[in-house]
């Protein structure tokens, strides 16, 4: 595949998954493609200009002329395909995903999995994009909406999901008929490089045109192309709460579309009826899972002060057992974090944390031996006497912030009092504490899940969240919508002109 000669094993390793997959050598340029196992840059990859992402558009409105009239169903044969091919190479893009992004194995699989489901749910949908017809006041006419594709879709994606995400966005904007221009994290060039790879070979193997879609590398220069360009009718944009700050109005200011999945400040409630095994499981998962990586980690713990001092006991038991390092080591659990800005977030959250009274009680400290550019760290879990300031930002790193409380409604007001509302859950052994967290007045978030945690959604339910976290979603359910236009036809198969509302006009 490639002349590229390296000595680094990582790099070599990375080298013989792209093989694998089929991509061709990465084009050298200024981007950089780093492992945070080591830290180390494992070779140049080509960066795009402004103007190819420009071109890159232009190409994807064109191919969109064409595949907005291909059938639904004839659509849904590329990412059938696709599927396929992601069941073949799920060990490759897996390895990739662990090498770019520092997934365990077992998560990184997990996400090409999620893939595969969704490839198969837009199959599926293909055949199932419904529009509805409603009775007519008039005689003699026919009142039905139809949905048709939307155009252009910008995919906008975070270096934490490097694939599932292109994935989710990307299988149901091709059925629904859009095509796509991808602008992913520059953090995550390689896997990125696959996705395109192999969606390019799916459109071939099934005849079907390989420009529906584009991939273009880069930074938030190249996203903000995207953004500003009217041709780009959605802009899906996954990322910090600051990134769709600045994407949002501008988006808006051309009456584009924006789907925004922004970050998420996740709690759980824990009353005293719950089922301490299973939330001690649920919640070590969703709070150290994926080093705190996630869109959907456990950030904040809500107890119910009967229990606190046990559960954090038994809490505190776990962490102890979590093995930290390698990823790609066998029963690491926990692997790096991302790069030094995260790492640095991690530590200046914790000292503001005990500046306002908090205690570390487990974790929250570097391992070393890594290398002086690798971050690892022990997943911390701090008891915090309110929630301060510190606790109602998101530092994307693993720290879970332990509160009390004594009424359930209490704890209900806490879980709610941040600015973000993507992912939420009650461990309770109570039919009545289950129902009022999940009631009207009870979570604000798009997710909230009772006795499990609240990371490591199915794709068939719609995902995404509220107030901060952008109010997109996407997957399941009917969040294909996001990704159409809908027509409403009035039909009048009458002889007569009848005007709704009872009108007269003569
Ligand atoms: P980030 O905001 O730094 O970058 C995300 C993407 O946005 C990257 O591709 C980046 O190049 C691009 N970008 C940044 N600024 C931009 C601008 N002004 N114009 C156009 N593009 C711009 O996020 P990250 O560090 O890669 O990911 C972590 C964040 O993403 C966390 O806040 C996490 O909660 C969030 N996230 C949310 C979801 C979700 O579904 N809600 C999923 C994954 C990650």
């Amino acid at each position: 595949m490639t002349d590229t000669v390296t000595t680094d094993p990582i790099a070599a390793r990375a080298l013989g998954l792209l093989d694998a997959l089929g991509v061709p050598a990465p084009e050298p340029g200024e981007l950089g493609a780093r492992t945070p196992i080591t830290g180390a840059v494992l070779f140049p990859v080509r960066t795009d200009s402004p103007a190819d992402a420009e071109s890159a558009i232009e190409r994807a409105a064109h191919a969109f002329r064409g595949w907005r009239t291909v059938p639904a169903p004839v659509r849904a044969a590329v990412v059938r395909r696709l599927g396929e091919l992601l069941v073949t190479h799920r060990e490759e893009l897996g390895g990739l995903v662990t090498l770019e992004a520092g997934k365990i194995p077992a998560e990184a699989v997990g996400e090409v999995q999620e893939m595969v489901d969704v490839c198969e749910f837009a199959v599926g949908l293909s055949r199932q994009l419904y529009g509805r017809t409603m009775p007519s006041e008039r005689p003699g006419h026919r009142l039905l909406e139809t949905w048709h594709p939307l155009g252009v879709v910008g995919v906008i994606s975070a270096f934490n999901f490097p694939v599932a995400v292109w994935a989710w966005n990307t299988a149901i904007a091709l059925v629904c008929g859009d095509t796509v221009v991808w602008k992913p994290s520059e953090l995550t060039p390689l896997t990125a490089l696959a996705c395109h790879t192999l969606l390019r070979r799916a459109a071939r193997d099934v005849g079907a045109d390989p420009e529906v879609h584009q991939l273009v590398l880069g930074g938030a220069e190249n996203g903000a192309v995207l953004v500003d360009d009217p041709r780009v009718a959605l802009l899906s944009a996954t990322g910090s709460v600051p990134m769709g700050r600045a994407v949002a109005p501008r988006v808006a200011a051309r009456f584009g579309r924006c789907l925004l999945e922004l970050g998420g400040n996740n709690a759980a409630v824990v009353t005293p009826s719950a089922d301490l095994e299973l939330a001690v499981r649920g919640i070590v998962f969703a709070a150290a899972g994926t080093a705190g990586q996630r869109c959907t980690t456990l950030r904040r713990l809500i107890v119910h002060r009967s229990i606190a001092d046990e559960l954090v006991g038994r809490l505190a038991g776990a962490y102890g057992q979590l093995r930290v390092g390698d990823p790609t080591d066998p029963g690491v659990l926990v692997g790096p974090l991302i790069h030094e800005r995260g790492y640095r977030a991690m530590t200046a959250a914790l000292e503001r944390a005990v500046a306002d009274g908090g205690e570390i009680v487990s974790g929250g400290t570097r391992v070393d031996g890594f290398g002086p550019d690798a971050y690892y760290v022990r997943p911390a879990l701090v008891r915090m006497p309110a929630q301060t300031a510190i606790v109602r930002e998101e530092t994307f790193a693993p720290i879970l912030y332990v509160l009390t409380y004594d009424e359930l409604d209490t704890a209900i007001e806490l879980h709610n009092a941040v600015p973000q509302g993507l992912s939420s859950a009650i461990f309770t052994g109570e039919q009545r504490e289950a129902e009022r967290f999940l009631a009207a007045d009870g979570s604000d978030c798009g997710i909230a899940n009772v006795n499990i945690g609240t990371s490591g959604a199915e794709i068939g339910g719609a995902f995404g969240g509220e107030k901060q976290t952008g109010g997109g979603r996407e997957s399941g359910s009917d969040s294909w919508k996001a990704y159409m236009r809908r027509a409403t036809n009035t039909v009048n198969y009458s002889t007569e002109l009848p005007l709704a509302q009872g009108i007269r006009f003569e």
